[in-house]
């Protein structure tokens, strides 16, 4: 089914995403949402130990997977 990306603006004719904060977008622009969210975790988990870093990333993924409800 068609629709139109939040965040390319353009039609797409594939599978649509809804993000965590409710918008719907193409597949690859989710993919580049999630790693730019990553990096933002990444870079305020710096400052610490490597190892305390490490595991606030991995917090993240997990309270992320349950708000996208993925299994
Ligand atoms: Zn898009």
């Amino acid at each position: 089914m068609a629709f139109i990306c939040d965040q390319c603006e353009k039609r797409q004719g594939g599978r649509a995403v809804t993000t965590v904060t409710g918008r719907t977008v193409c597949a690859r622009c989710d993919r580049d949402t999630q790693s730019a969210a990553a990096g933002v975790m990444a870079a305020e988990s710096t400052g610490g130990s490597p190892v305390g870093g490490a595991i606030a990333t991995m917090g993240w993924r997990e309270r992320f997977r349950r708000a996208v409800g993925k299994k």
